[in-house]
């Protein structure tokens, strides 16, 4: 069928029900009458064709590049010699629906479609952050109730200021620890001693995903 004999029919059916009124509608029928005009609507199965369409283009898509079957979002994947191919294909595509620099990696271990491996996990997180694809960021706990974060995220560098001043009461890291660390606590009104006083703080880190998908295969 030709496509303009498709686009035609949608269009038909657009102006056809553009020019319905509802209001004169709720003149001419009954309550009953219009619910049970409604069920007729719904019963009137109409083919989704256009998602049928994009079904169609997907798979024409593939054949065409087979290779967006493979790793390509997250080319260094296929370097991550101690994940099957599989597991690869499977950390590309899960990366590649996380958002860059707001999305922490969860589930890693889930992605990875094998029982308990932490020694595998620990691997693959390493192997992100020597790749340059993930950074570690970390949330100082709150030491007492645990629920509730006493900063926001912060980089390897400034927990490394904050754990320095914990250990050394330096006083010129005196004024990044203020800004940094909450002296109290919104779920269980902790409040920490004397900055001086305190000498460890519990740490809660995780991965975020910094590193940009290459997109070049999905935008042709
Ligand atoms: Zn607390």
């Amino acid at each position: 069928m030709d496509k303009q004999v498709i686009l035609n029919a949608y269009e038909t059916l657009r102006d056809t029900l553009e020019t319905v009124d509802v209001n004169e509608l709720k003149k001419m029928y009954s309550r009953k009458e219009l619910e049970a005009l409604q069920q007729e609507i719904y019963n009137v199965e109409i083919r989704s064709l256009a998602y049928e369409i994009g079904e169609a283009a997907k798979e024409m898509k593939l054949e065409e590049f087979p290779e967006l079957l493979g790793v390509h979002r997250y080319p260094e994947l296929k370097e991550a010699s101690f994940l099957t191919e599989e597991q690869q294909v499977e950390m590309d595509r899960f990366l590649g629906d996380l958002r860059p620099n707001r999305h922490y990696i969860h589930g890693i271990h889930l992605k990875l479609k094998e029982s308990h491996n932490p020694e595998k996990q620990a691997a693959l997180e390493t192997f992100l952050l020597e790749k340059g694809i993930a950074e570690r960021r970390h949330h100082v706990e709150c030491p007492h109730c645990g629920d509730s974060y006493l900063s926001g995220a912060i980089n390897d560098e400034e927990k490394g200021k904050v754990e320095e001043f914990l250990r050394t009461k330096e006083e010129a890291l005196e004024s990044f620890f203020m800004d940094t660390v909450d002296s109290g606590c919104d779920e269980c009104f902790y409040e920490a001693d004397d900055p001086y006083r305190l000498e460890k703080l519990p740490f809660k880190t995780r991965l975020l995903l910094v590193k940009q998908a290459d997109r070049t295969l999905q935008n042709l």
